[in-house]
């Protein structure tokens, strides 16, 4: 790293000047729109993120102009995801995609002096956004739906969780710092929110700031450009509780890890509490000051781990029982074996099938569940095959793999090859004729025929829902 100052400062000064978009975020919004294209399709790109402008960045945020409110309401439901999703991994600043309502792109036909009032317009929209202050240093707001009685507790975060709760309820520090790490969409965020509202539930006077690691920077980079350092320090170091998320962000940013490294000890030699959160844990951090990595370790250092199907299933339950929502059991089990990537998808694919519902007005079912999803459903392909499934069943039930696809008709062999038709409709995203091409060709009114008969028979025999339940959890292990 030969000259880190520049390469920390550098990254923050283009958000910090509200330009129109520099030649470089134009060529990383051509290469974001080709990712897109990927996730959404070429069609969708071309109708609905073709049309949209860069017009530049707004802090963290990446803004964008939509040339009506109907396309910006569009865009914003279905393709903001995607579009944020692509801009992180191209630009490591950008936190988010904001889309506003702005005129058509000037066509070659506008004249010069068209052009500059665009120009002006679009530098005005931008000042109207600039509201911080140099000289104040503010926390992130707070996510109200992130409080530790939203936080659903499993195997794989009750380590976290408690001590998370531990540091929230105690008046002095147990242990300090606490760092918390995981993979992404695991609960670090929330549990830091929970921290600070359960703070200023039970210690009012206590004065708590939260914020991003990459915000943190931000305001330290403003400061210096506006040579108010002092009142930078004085702000961070008059806290009782400073709790700073994601600080990988500050990999590399070797001037901010300096300021953070005070900031830190400033705060723990007065038995202030830190809270960090990070994707990994101190020692696997990368290009981070060995003594800051050390120092993040004196604590307590509580791990996040991937969650596991009763985690899931029991967020999903206790989402859709908060919205009062009844989803179908099944409904809920297909999620939780289906979305294994994180908690944040998870929740986005319940409310995809929430919206969806009552959009259509259906009553939501397995089958408009994997119609919804299809796209998220793919991405998170466990890889079960049919084959397994049959494979299972065959043994389940003594029968001879072969029979699966066989024409036999006996009872004793047609039965467990509908219940294998059957949990091949409920536990992958195969379609009814892809299903059917896996039992020997069959016609996929034979698949729906099996699917509704084994409902039947598991409705009426306690029994034979019981095998099935047995055999659809060994699958989903
Ligand atoms: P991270 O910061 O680790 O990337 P977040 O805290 O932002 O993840 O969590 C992603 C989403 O998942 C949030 O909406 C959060 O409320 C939800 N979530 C994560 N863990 C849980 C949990 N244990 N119970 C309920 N919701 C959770
Ligand atoms: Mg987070």
């Amino acid at each position: 790293m030969a000259q880190p100052q520049l390469v920390d400062q550098g990254a923050v000064v283009a958000s910090v000047d509200r330009l129109s978009p520099t030649a470089m975020l134009k060529d990383q919004w051509n290469m974001v729109k080709e990712l897109v294209a990927t996730d959404i399709g070429v069609s969708h790109s071309k109708s609905w993120i073709e049309p949209l402008e860069l017009l530049g960045l707004d802090g963290m945020m990446l803004v964008l102009g939509s040339p009506n409110s109907f396309a910006k309401d569009w865009v914003e439901n279905h393709y903001l995801e995607s579009m944020e999703k692509s801009w992180k991994q191209i630009n490591m600043v950008i936190q988010g995609v904001k889309i506003i309502i702005h005129e058509a792109p000037l066509t070659i036909a506008n004249t010069n002096s068209s052009t500059i009032s665009a120009q002006v317009k679009t530098q005005e929209s931008f000042d109207s956004f600039e509201k911080e202050e140099a000289g104040t240093y503010t926390g992130a707001p707070l996510d109200n739906r992130f409080t530790f009685e939203n936080f659903v507790v499993g195997k794989p975060n009750e380590l976290a969780y408690a001590a998370a709760l531990r540091v929230a309820e105690s008046s002095t520090p147990q242990f300090n710092p606490l760092f918390l790490y995981g993979g992404v969409g695991l609960g670090k965020t929330h549990l830091m929110h929970a921290i600070a509202w359960k703070i200023r539930q039970c210690h009012p006077a206590r004065k708590v700031i939260y914020l991003s690691a990459e915000k943190f920077m931000y305001q330290f980079v403003r400061a210096l450009r506006y040579k108010d350092m002092v009142s930078f320090k004085d702000q961070f170091r008059a806290v009782d509780v400073l709790m700073i998320d994601d600080v990988q962000f500050i990999s590399g940013k070797d001037t901010t890890q300096e300021e953070f490294f005070h900031t830190f000890n400033a705060l723990v030699d007065k038995n202030h509490q830190v809270i960090v959160s990070a994707d990994k844990s101190p020692s696997d951090l990368e290009n981070m000051e060995e003594r800051l990595k050390s120092r993040l370790g004196w604590g307590l250092v509580a791990d996040i781990h991937p969650t596991t199907y009763e985690l899931r299933l029991g967020i999903l339950q206790a989402k859709s029982a908060a919205l009062g929502v009844k989803m179908p059991k099944e409904v809920l089990e297909f999620l939780a074996f289906k979305i294994t990537s994180n908690i944040r998808e998870l929740e986005g694919a319940l409310n995809r099938i929430l919206a969806h519902a009552s959009l259509v007005g259906r009553s939501i079912s397995l089958d408009t569940t994997q119609e919804v999803l299809r796209d998220l459903l793919r991405s998170n392909d466990q890889r079960l095959t049919v084959e397994e499934i049959q494979r299972k069943v065959a043994e389940y039930f003594n029968i001879k793999m072969s029979d699966m696809v066989s024409n036999r008709r006996m009872q004793n062999i047609a039965r467990p090859r509908q219940i294998a038709m059957y949990i091949a409709k409920q536990l992958t995203s195969k379609s009814l004729p892809e299903i059917g091409r896996k039992f020997g060709g069959r016609d996929h009114t034979t698949i729906l025929h099996a699917v509704r008969k084994i409902q039947e028979l598991c409705a009426d025999d306690f029994d034979f829902a019981n095998d099935v339940e047995i055999l659809k959890r060994s699958l989903q292990t």
